[in-house]
């Protein structure tokens, strides 16, 4: 009998432990992808993750063809379709790597137990994660609320690198699979507007991408990733998000990697420098750990003072400037700009912008994650949830309510010669850096000169930045007190 290998965002054959496990004992596999978004509602996949799932699939279909195989798509409800699946090849197990998001858990939990009930063996995998988010409790018992001992624990119980599921699956071995495939194109995953135009620019989906992003940043970026990280100007950090968020490389082959490249380069700080990218995808464990544990926090913070919390609910103007990348603070417009033009935005830029809306602009994080969810091509429940919570400090280990990002110290520190800004900002590009972060504050002989019109080339400042600093910690303020 053949098995089924239902890929979800685990989109890779090499560390692929439902694939393996299959193949231990299958000659034939049949891998399959059912497209069934209305199943992970209320976070069925955003635009751009859709663009990415297109490349994506399109990429691991050709993988499998190299190995004489091809994979099977579907559209429908999963349950019926792999019942449809196993009646059409005579399957008699399905195998899956697992997903950690409420909606995906109790999905694949009613799919398990009424395969098995039906007679059909029913496996699921860990591809996705270097611990389960159940393996790690405090001393009490209880789920971990704050990173570092989080960290520590990971590290006590070492860093998982290499496994049997890592091994390769040599060229033609798999067979054709009998089941028919739906055309990929069906699905309906690309944009009908074409805003993605520039994506392609910036984006290889697929396990190959995935390999040739983190080759070039161990090769130019690794060593200096400590100093720089936080540069957004520079190529300095390794841009996996999106691979990892779908699975075309698992944080396993990344550990694997980093150790193999520490080995090699003796000198202390880079070895010291690749500490803390794996200490990164700590943060992305800690972001699973979270949503395991604490499921409704994609809706409602963590912290639950803030259920109360006074923000604007009012005003589509302002979000839509932000949204637009028209704020009229560069930093932030820069940003949102390169996440529409990309599908991505550097992480520091991301706390920037995301303490500007729920803090300047005192807009609900609600309303900046769901921006994001649509369009970042590594929109990801548990590290989108973390991220916001985390900035506009209502979420665990979270950053203290009080610091409110100040969008132009920021920008002069972390992009002093103005790369980013001017890369977003061409409208901006004549300005002397002594004003383009600021450019409300500059002379006006300076404005004329660098031919920049506030109000018409670019916004004036849709806030006013120390008195809506001030807004938001007196509204900060009224909820701290209550119990
Ligand atoms: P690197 O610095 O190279 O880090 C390597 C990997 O570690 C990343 O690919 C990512 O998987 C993980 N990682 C790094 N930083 C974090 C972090 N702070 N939290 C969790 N994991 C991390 N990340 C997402 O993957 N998806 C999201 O939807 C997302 N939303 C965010 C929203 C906000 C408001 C903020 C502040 C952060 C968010 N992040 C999110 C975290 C972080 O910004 C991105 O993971 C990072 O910018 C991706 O770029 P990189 O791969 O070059 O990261």
């Amino acid at each position: 009998h053949p098995a089924i290998v239902w890929f979800r965002r685990d989109l890779r054959l090499a560390d692929n432990p439902a694939l393996a496990a299959a193949l231990n004992n299958h000659r034939r596999i049949v891998p399959v992808y059912i497209h069934a978004p209305d199943e992970e509602a209320p976070w069925a996949p955003g635009a751009a993750s859709r663009w990415w799932l297109q490349h994506s699939l399109t990429a691991l279909d050709a993988r499998l063809r190299e190995h004489g195989s091809g994979l099977v798509i579907r559209h429908g409800r999963t349950l019926e379709t792999l019942r449809q699946l196993i009646a059409e090849t005579g399957a008699n197990a399905v195998h899956w790597n697992r997903l950690y998001e409420p909606a995906t858990i109790a999905r694949d939990t009613e799919v398990k137990e009424a395969l098995r009930a039906e007679g059909t063996a029913a496996h699921s995998h860990n591809a996705a994660l270097l611990f389960e988010p159940w393996s790690l409790t405090t001393q009490s018992g209880g789920p971990y609320r704050v990173f570092t001992p989080f960290w520590k624990a990971c590290l006590r119980q070492g860093l998982p690198e290499q496994g049997e599921a890592l091994s390769e699956i040599p060229p033609e071995t798999l067979l054709p699979s009998a089941a028919h495939s739906a055309a990929l194109d069906t699905l309906g995953l690309l944009p009908t507007i074409p805003w993605d135009a520039g994506f392609n620019d910036h984006w290889q989906p697929g396990e190959a991408g995935a390999w040739n992003m983190l080759r070039e940043f161990l090769d130019h970026a690794g060593a200096r990733y400590a100093k720089d990280r936080d540069r957004p100007g520079q190529r300095s950090t390794s841009r996996l998000s999106p691979h990892l968020h779908f699975g075309e490389i698992g944080p396993r082959q990344i550990v694997h990697a980093v150790r193999a490249r520490q080995a090699a380069d003796a000198r202390p700080g880079a070895h010291a420098s690749l500490d803390s990218l794996l200490r990164e995808l700590g943060w992305r464990e800690f972001s699973h750990h979270l949503l395991y544990h604490f499921p409704h926090t994609p809706a409602t913070a963590l912290d639950e003072r803030f259920a109360r919390f006074a923000w604007r609910r009012d005003d589509a103007d302002l979000l839509a400037a932000w949204q637009r990348g028209r704020t009229g603070i560069p930093l932030v417009d820069a940003g949102m700009r390169e996440l529409w033009h990309t599908g991505w935005m550097h992480n520091r830029v991301r706390m920037v912008v995301a303490s500007f809306l729920t803090k300047n602009l005192l807009l609900p994080w609600q309303d900046g994650a769901r921006w994001f969810w649509d369009t970042l091509v590594d929109a990801d429940l548990a590290n989108n949830t973390q991220g916001w919570q985390w900035t506009t400090g209502c979420g665990a280990d979270a950053a203290p309510y009080f610091r409110v990002f100040n969008p132009v110290l920021q920008s002069r520190k972390f992009d002093p010669d103005g790369v980013y800004l001017r890369r977003w900002l061409p409208e901006l590009a004549c300005l002397p850096d002594t004003a383009l972060h600021a450019p409300w504050e500059a002379p006006e002989h300076v404005l004329r000169s660098a031919r920049v019109r506030l109000g018409s080339d670019y916004p004036r400042p849709i806030v006013e930045l120390r008195a809506s600093r001030q807004r938001a910690l007196d509204a900060y303020a009224r909820i701290r007190v209550m119990p």
